[in-house]
């Protein structure tokens, strides 16, 4: 490939919406080209590309590729990365964002694997310097923070949910209707039904608020107290790994190392120690705040706010107020 410039972003569809973090990738895109040179293109892949389209727009998208298929009406891999594929080679960005969901995640490592080229993961941070995109990333548990970029050819990268705004800047994009012929291998695996356990309830790595809760809160029963508090605050609800074993919630609940990573604007921590691991998942939001009993539990070096105090007294009572308050205004 010659001539690359600028960003192509690869749409996550989520619930008949662009995901919040391809809204927030085209935004950083938008930011960085207007340094580095080059249009911010977006490529939708659905099986009614339409709304998708307009909301690329609507975040400033100069041109949108739209593979418009009924074979890309569920998520599969190899369909998603073969239509990723087909707009990069129309394209030629210097570098493609893909979500840091396990989808995304999937589409990235397909097409930096078909492309040989770089893959830049899990990124909080993305800067052009002189022409060149330098990616910045947690590593080792989020006690390292190194700076990266793909020195060969076009870079694929995976972005954080949460670590970049989302700002609407309307544009009327170029809309470029791409053909791509799936090849049988593509089309091997067949969804046969979607199964969506958290219907109505804030996606944990797109949520602003989280409020987790950990072996601190003592039992299945009072972990309903974080539920309540997340309930009132619109919050959606996290645990340690050391609940999800005690089978108090399921997995997918689960922030961290082994769980899921999240940047909310505000992380209310209840009866969690803080082990690195779990800060792993969790480091990088913008305030958090620490209830523990314990005034020297790990988390409390790196709590913006915290409370030294019992978790099943201090969140019941947390709630309360934030209702009063709540419904005084
Ligand atoms: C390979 C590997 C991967 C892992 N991945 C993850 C991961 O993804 N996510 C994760 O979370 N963990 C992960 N862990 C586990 C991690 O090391 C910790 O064991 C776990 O995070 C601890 O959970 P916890 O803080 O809820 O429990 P604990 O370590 O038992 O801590 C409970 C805390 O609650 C406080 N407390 C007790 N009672 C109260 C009370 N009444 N009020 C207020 N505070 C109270 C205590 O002071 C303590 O700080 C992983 C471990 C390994 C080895």
């Amino acid at each position: 490939m010659s001539n690359q410039s600028g960003i192509l972003v690869v749409a996550e569809p989520k619930d008949g919406k662009l995901a919040n973090v391809t809204l927030e990738s085209i935004t950083q895109a938008r930011a960085l080209t207007a340094a580095a040179g080059g249009p911010v293109s977006v490529v939708v892949a659905a099986a009614e590309a339409a709304p998708f389209v307009a909301a690329a727009g609507l975040f400033g998208a100069d041109r949108v590729y739209v593979v418009e298929t009924p074979e890309a009406a569920v998520f599969r891999s190899n369909v998603f990365i073969d239509a990723a594929m087909a707009a990069i080679e129309a394209a030629e960005p210097a570098m493609v964002l893909c979500s840091g969901s396990p989808d995304g995640r999937d589409v990235a490592a397909g097409c930096a694997a078909r492309l040989d080229a770089g893959l830049l993961v899990d990124l909080t941070g993305l800067e052009a310097k002189d022409g060149r995109f330098i990616a910045t990333h947690p590593c080792f548990g989020g006690t390292v923070i190194v700076e990266k970029e793909a020195t060969g050819g076009v870079a694929v990268a995976t972005v954080r949910p949460n670590v970049f705004a989302r700002e609407e800047t309307p544009k009327d994009p170029e809309v470029i209707s791409l053909e791509v012929e799936f090849g049988a291998g593509s089309l091997l695996a067949k969804v046969l039904d979607v199964v969506c356990e958290n219907v109505g309830i804030v996606s944990l790595e797109e949520a602003s608020t989280v409020v987790a809760g950990g072996r601190g809160m003592g039992s299945a029963e009072n972990f309903k107290l974080v539920q309540e508090l997340a309930d009132v605050l619109g919050a959606a609800v996290g645990a340690s790994r050391s609940i999800v074993d005690e089978g108090w919630v399921s997995h997918q609940y689960q922030v961290g190392q082994t769980g899921k990573t999240v940047s909310p604007q505000l992380y209310i921590a209840c009866g969690i120690s803080g082990a690195i691991q779990h800060a792993a998942g969790m480091q990088t939001s913008k305030c958090i705040v620490a209830i523990n009993k314990d005034p020297e539990a790990a988390i409390f070096n790196f709590a913006d706010y915290g409370m030294v105090g019992d978790a099943v007294a201090l969140v019941p009572a947390l709630t309360e107020e934030i209702r009063k308050r709540k419904s005084a205004s």
